[in-house]
């Protein structure tokens, strides 16, 4: 059996061709791949607006600079997530205050966020970043309830999740990175994840305030827009108006994620199928539990909003099976060392023991290979080691 990843990339002749022809073009960073993933983009998660970035980090960077993030703000974020979560509210001299998880899930605990904002004055928080950990949808009807309540902006970490859902009070579904309940929402592009463009990230929004401030802060923060210039010395004439960055992602990469984004679905649908093909597996299985799913991510017929990113299972002997697996060339991954236990976060307060939930899950998950490509006979081969490890 060759190696088998937690997770990779699927790349066909058309991506292959797409690209090619971007590089031939005359445009090779900034051309009209870029507004067209973005329109395309914006459309598949059912958004009004799409920004398109260099990753998914630079994208939850720009987010925290458009809200305002500064040395006063306080924000809350879970501690099971890659850290770029929570260091965007750094990069703006912010202070990041972890809410712990609800274990069925893995998802930021909303009844704990609850207990933290109503435990202090008005104002004292400025925003929540909840993280749809694995591609289990949050509950962002019930976040933005309480963040309404409390004067909240809510930065929804969609990196795991384009294609999910969950089901709102109504019976409607509600797209991860719609916007109806979010400020703003962020997708990566990174490798392992739904969509691959190398590098590469979106903001998502409805708010066309938001939209612009992010469009400035993408390119250093320079417009040449006759409407916004205070000044206008003539063609040449664009004025730096605040300090940004180069955030931009090139052409060819955005003809790559047109390319992918057209099998998004046909992707999702596989992602499914695996899941249900484990969730069988490993039903009744003695000493291997499966990651719940966040229940308002299921329709009333059974249709479920997961996004599957990740397949996490939890079993005591964690770092036995993760080198069994090894040994047997299958490389399960564990997603995430909590947050707040890394030296960095460690070294601005925080310490083991602050938030238990996080890090008895973190003991016992493992994810499980998940990727479209993953075939029916290496996913028997992952579930026959796993079993046999288990003694299920
Ligand atoms: C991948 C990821 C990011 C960062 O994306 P990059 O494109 O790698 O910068 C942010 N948040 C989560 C939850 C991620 O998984």
């Amino acid at each position: 059996m060759k190696p088998i990843p937690y997770g990779r990339q699927h790349i066909t002749e058309a991506d292959i061709q797409a690209v090619v022809e971007t590089l031939q073009s005359d445009f090779l960073t900034q051309g009209p791949k870029v507004a067209e993933f973005e329109q395309a983009f914006a459309r598949y998660v059912g958004a009004k607006y799409a920004v398109a970035v260099s990753n998914g980090t630079a994208a939850l960077h720009l987010c925290a600079m458009a809200l305002g993030v500064n040395e006063t703000s306080r924000v809350i974020t879970t501690p099971i997530t890659f850290v770029a979560s929570a260091n965007c509210v750094r990069y703006c001299g912010g202070t990041v205050e972890f809410a712990d998880i609800d274990p069925a899930t893995a998802l930021i605990d909303i009844a704990k966020v609850r207990q933290m904002v109503e435990s202090k004055p008005k104002g004292y928080y400025s925003g929540v970043i909840p993280v749809d950990f694995a591609g289990n949808p949050v509950n962002l009807e019930q976040l933005r309830e309480l963040a309404d309540e409390h004067g909240l902006w809510i930065v929804e970490d969609a990196a795991h999740a384009p294609g999910g859902f969950f089901v709102d009070s109504q019976g409607k579904k509600q797209f991860c990175g719609n916007g109806r309940y979010a400020d703003m929402a962020i997708f990566s592009f990174h490798p392992v994840k739904h969509i691959a463009t190398s590098e590469g990230g979106m903001i998502t929004t409805n708010d066309e305030e938001l939209y612009k401030k992010l469009l400035l802060y993408r390119t250093h923060g320079i417009t040449r827009d006759p409407e916004l210039l205070q000044e206008n010395h003539g063609g040449w004439y664009m004025e730096m108006q605040e300090l940004g960055y180069n955030y931009r992602i090139p052409d060819m990469l955005c003809a790559l994620g047109i390319t992918q984004l057209a099998r998004a679905d046909e992707g999702m649908a596989r992602r499914k199928q695996i899941a249900r093909v484990y969730d069988e597996a490993f039903a009744g299985a003695t000493g291997i539990d499966v990651l719940g799913t966040n229940p308002a991510a299921l329709t009333a017929d059974g249709e479920t909003g997961h996004a599957y990113h990740l397949y996490v299972i939890q079993v005591q002997d964690r770092k036995g099976l993760y080198d069994f697996l090894r040994e047997h060339n299958i490389f399960a991954q564990v997603h995430y060392i909590p947050a707040h236990t890394m030296p960095y976060y460690r070294g601005v307060g925080y310490k083991k023991g602050d938030f238990p939930e996080a890090e008895g899950y973190y003991e016992a998950c493992l994810s499980l290979p998940m990727y479209p490509s993953l075939t029916d006979e290496e996913q028997q081969y992952v579930i026959e080691k796993v079993k046999a490890f288990c003694k299920a």
